[in-house]
């Protein structure tokens, strides 16, 4: 069942207004369990209208057309549908008398221009609008549902959802079943990870897979369709394990789970207490744990050390250290992540050190060169990175690195 949606509007070819209807149309529809055949964006011309219509109708089982609706001379939607269809357009009373009630009951004087708005094509069923004056329609084409609505987005909203979807349960028999399920994975490529995935396999089982990279995570929408739920639901559950069996070390989460979600419930669990000295990262780690309710119970404090003294002051890193081997070192990450454990007497230190860019590198110590610690008990492991982007990336990567570290310290997974 593929249901075909044209936005209507020059606003929306111009570029002027951004189309979030379309957007929102297909999310509804796909979460109904029906497919969108395709999403084309026109202007207010006649003749681009009959041709979105006609290619859209090739390949679809119904559509929904929205926008252009309005009583200025330029939205033509209804006029341009009933050319298409080759059907008369008719006054409808009900509608006319509604709308000049509206406009004195909001004390608006009544212009002629707006009687527009209560013309329809011939046979059109009327979809009322509770939040403004367009009412839309739904006509039969060949036995195919076209609903046209306004395109203000509220109003594209309300009557796509109150009014379209029920007229298309009622009209389109056949609905698929769907279930999905995100994956959430960080140190693996996209395109790395579709190498690995059987397409044939995929298509056998009705399973698709979306690719939506979040920088620096990558997160895999598995998709399964079909007619009956419970085999649907089965062929999900089977796609998933074998992208788990294949990931499992490079998976941190699933659907609206985040890293530092991930992370406070394991710190949680497992009783222990953090504490975070950031020097690169200038506290966007500790910013991303306190985005997580609750974090007070594990977190006990996190000092952005930026300067050298302030390594020393706040965290007993001795100055030698730092005279001898720099403030981004192995040596300093080391101290640093013991010195604000020891300090804040917590069970875990986390400490990042590194150079942001664009200037203070070396040639032994380049641009981009971050060291992150994780200091827990007797044991303190430190990892040496490289990174090519700008300052903010090399934070956030920083900070997702440091996450992650803690996340299979926690889970008792190697760190490498
Ligand atoms: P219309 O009734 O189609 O002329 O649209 C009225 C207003 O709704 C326009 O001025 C746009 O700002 C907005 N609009 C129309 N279509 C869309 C769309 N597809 N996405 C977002 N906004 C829209
Ligand atoms: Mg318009």
């Amino acid at each position: 069942m593929d249901i075909g949606i044209l936005v209507i509007g020059n606003e929306l070819t111009s570029g002027m207004t951004q189309d979030t209807n379309s957007s929102f149309i297909a999310r509804e529809l796909h979460a109904q369990g029906w497919r969108v055949s395709a999403v084309m964006i026109v202007g207010d011309d006649r003749d681009a209208i009959k041709r979105g219509l006609d290619y859209l109708l090739e390949i679809s089982d119904a559509l929904v057309v929205a926008g252009g609706l309005g009583p200025t001379e330029d939205d033509i939607t209804t006029a341009a549908v009933a050319g298409a269809f080759e059907l008369d357009l008719y006054t409808d009373e009900a509608v006319l008398q509604q709308l000049k009630g509206r406009f004195s009951s909001l004390g608006i004087p009544w212009t002629e221009n707006n009687a527009k708005q209560a013309m329809f094509p011939e046979g059109a069923d009327i979809i009322d609008n509770p939040i403004g004056s367009a009412c839309g329609f739904l006509q039969d084409r060949d036995g195919r549902p076209v609903a046209v609505i306004p395109g203000v987005p509220a109003e594209a909203r309300k009557m796509f959802s109150d009014g379209v979807i029920s007229i298309f349960r009622d009209k389109i028999a056949y609905r698929e079943h769907v279930a999905k399920r995100t994956i959430k994975i960080f140190g693996r490529t996209e395109s790395r990870i579709d190498q690995t995935l059987s397409h044939e396999d995929l298509e056998i089982l009705g399973v698709s897979i979306g690719f939506y990279p979040r920088f620096p995570e990558t997160h895999l929408v598995v998709t399964s369709r079909g007619e009956y739920r419970e085999r649907v639901e089965e062929n999900l559950r089977v796609i998933c394990e074998r992208i788990e069996g294949k990931f499992h070390r490079y998976i941190f989460g699933y659907d609206d789970d985040t890293m530092e979600g991930v992370v406070a419930a394991l710190l949680t669990d497992r009783g222990l207490t953090l504490s975070v000295a950031e020097s690169c990262t200038g506290g966007l780690i500790t910013d991303r744990i306190t985005d997580v309710p609750g974090s007070s119970v594990f977190l006990e404090r996190g000092v952005v050390t930026y300067s050298n003294t302030s390594k020393v002051e706040l965290l007993g890193v001795p100055a030698s250290i730092i005279a001898e081997h720099g403030a981004v070192s192995e040596e300093t990450a080391v101290l640093m992540a013991e010195g604000v454990k020891g300090v804040a007497g917590t069970d875990i230190g986390l400490a990042t050190t590194g150079i942001a860019g664009p200037g203070g590198g070396t040639e032994e110590k380049p641009v981009g060169t971050v060291f992150i610690a994780l200091s827990a008990g007797e044991d303190t492991i430190c990892r040496r990175f490289l990174f090519r982007w700008d300052r903010r990336r090399i934070k956030e990567m920083s900070s997702q690195i440091a996450l992650n570290m803690l996340r299979r310290f926690l889970a008792g997974e190697e760190i490498d």
